[in-house]
C-alpha cells in the first residue's frame, strides 16, 4: 500500500496501537456475552465497566451517565429522538445551520413529522449570534441541539453557555460532541449540558462504536427496544471489543490531550503561515480565535477543490474538500455557505485535519507541494483574470 501523508482526521482516524492491543484479546479469546451468567462471560462485562468508567473521566461524569451505542449518528438520533418523545407536548427544535448531516437531516425529517425546526445562522467566521438563539427559545421547545465544534471548520460554539440559557427556560440540551472530544477538555459535571454525543473513530478507536451521554434524571425515550443491555436503555448485546477500544482511546485522549493538542497547533499554525505566505488569493475559514487546533480550512479563489485534492492525492496527501460533490451535486459545502463564503472560494475550500501522528515533515512536504498545485490550477482557470 501507497504510504499516506494523513491529514483528513475529522473523517476518521487511526486507530492507535494501544487500542487494537486492548481490543484484540476480545476478539479472540475472551468472546463471552457480557450478560452471561458464568464467569467467562461475567470478566467481559467488567471490562465493559471499567470502558465506561474511562470515558466518564474524560467527560467529566459518572460512568451510569454513559451509554455505549454503534456511532456518533446513532447518538445524535437517539439524542434528538428520544427527548421529542419524552416531551409530546412540545413540537419545536432550536438546532444551527451548520449542524452534520447527523443533526440537520434528523431534524429535516422531524419537519415532515409536523415538528417545527428553527435553525440559527452564524457570520463570516462561522459564529452563533447567542442572542439570536435565546429568541428563538419558547415554551413550545422541548430541546436544542448545537456542535460543540465544526467539523469543516473546527469553530468551537459556546456550549455551555448556550446549555445554561436552555436550562433557565427548562429545554432540553443536547451537543454533538463528535468532534470536540479529546480535542478540547470537558468537565459535564460542571455543565448545564443535558446530551452529548461522541464519536469513537474520530479518537484513535475503531469505527462502530458511539457513546451519548445521557444527564442524570433526562427524560430520554427508548430508542433501541430489545435486551437489558446499557440499563435497558439500548437493547442489543454489546459490541465488545469496540467498547473495551473506546475505554483505551479515552483514556489515550485524557492523558496526553494537553501535550499533544500544543503540538497539533503548532504544526496547524505552520501549515497556514506556509500555505497562505506562498498560495495568494487564499484564506481560512472559521473563528481565528476559538478553533480547534487540529483543523485548517483553506479557501483558494478561483480554482476547485476537488481538483486540488486530486493533485495532492498524487502525493500520498489526504485532505478532503467543502463540496459534496459526492452527492453528485456540485453544491458547495452548507457550513460555507452559512457563512456567506463567496462561491468561487467556497468551492476550492480544502480541509486539513491533524492529529497526534502528524508530524513536522509531513507539515513541510504539503508546504513544498500545494502552491505549485495552485498555481498550475490557476493556470487553467477559466475564472482567473490575465
Ligand atoms: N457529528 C459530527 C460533527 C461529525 O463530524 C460526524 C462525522 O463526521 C458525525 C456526527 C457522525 O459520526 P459517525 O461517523 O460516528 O456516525
Amino acid at each position: 500500500m501507497q504510504s499516506v501523508i494523513y491529514m483528513d482526521n475529522n473523517a476518521t482516524t487511526q486507530v492507535a496501537e494501544e487500542v487494537i492491543e486492548e481490543m484484540m484479546p476480545y476478539l479472540r479469546d475472551k468472546y463471552g456475552n457480557p450478560s452471561s451468567m458464568h464467569t467467562f462471560g461475567g470478566q467481559v462485562g467488567k471490562q465493559i465497566a471499567q470502558a465506561r468508567q474511562r470515558v466518564a473521566a474524560l467527560l467529566g461524569c459518572e460512568p451510569d451517565e454513559i451509554l455505549f451505542t454503534s456511532c456518533g449518528t446513532e447518538s445524535d438520533n437517539t439524542a434528538i429522538k428520544g427527548t421529542l418523545s419524552s416531551y409530546p407536548n412540545r413540537r419545536k427544535v432550536v438546532t444551527t445551520r451548520v449542524e452534520h448531516p447527523a443533526v440537520l437531516t434528523t431534524c429535516r425529517d422531524l419537519e415532515r413529522h409536523g415538528y417545527s425546526v428553527s435553525e440559527v445562522g452564524v457570520d463570516g467566521q462561522g459564529r452563533l449570534d447567542i442572542d439570536e438563539l435565546g429568541f428563538r427559545l419558547d415554551d413550545n421547545t422541548a430541546m436544542v441541539s448545537v456542535m460543540w465544534a465544526n467539523n469543516e471548520t473546527g469553530t468551537v460554539f459556546p456550549v455551555e453557555q448556550i446549555a445554561e440559557l436552555a436550562k433557565a427556560r427548562g429545554i432540553v440540551f443536547h451537543t454533538d460532541g463528535v468532534q470536540a472530544v479529546g480535542k478540547i477538555p470537558i468537565n459535564l459535571k460542571d455543565s448545564s449540558i443535558d446530551l452529548l454525543s461522541v464519536s469513537g473513530h474520530k479518537l484513535h478507536a475503531p469505527k462502530g462504536v458511539g457513546v451519548l451521554y445521557v444527564r442524570r434524571g433526562t427524560r430520554m425515550g427508548i430508542f433501541m427496544h430489545g435486551g437489558h443491555q446499557e440499563s435497558g436503555r439500548r437493547g442489543g448485546t454489546e459490541n465488545v471489543p469496540s467498547i473495551i477500544a473506546m475505554g483505551k482511546a479515552c483514556e489515550l485522549a485524557m492523558r496526553d490531550r494537553a501535550d499533544e493538542n500544543k503540538r497539533i497547533r503548532a504544526l496547524r499554525d505552520t501549515l497556514e503561515k506556509g500555505i497562505l505566505s506562498s498560495c495568494p488569493d487564499c484564506f481560512v475559514n472559521g473563528d481565528a480565535e476559538n478553533r480547534l487546533p487540529n483543523t485548517s480550512n483553506i479557501s483558494f479563489e478561483f480554482i476547485e477543490g476537488e481538483s486540488i485534492l486530486m493533485l495532492l492525492d498524487q502525493f500520498g496527501v489526504c485532505a478532503s474538500s467543502g463540496s459534496a460533490c459526492t452527492s453528485g451535486s456540485l453544491e458547495p459545502s452548507h457550513v460555507l455557505r452559512a457563512m456567506g463564503v463567496p462561491f468561487t472560494a467556497a468551492h476550492g475550500s480544502i480541509r486539513f485535519s491533524l492529529s497526534r501522528y502528524t508530524t513536522q515533515e509531513e507539515i513541510e512536504f504539503v508546504i513544498e507541494k500545494l502552491p505549485p498545485i495552485v498555481n498550475r490550477l490557476r493556470e487553467l482557470s477559466p475564472f482567473v483574470k490575465t
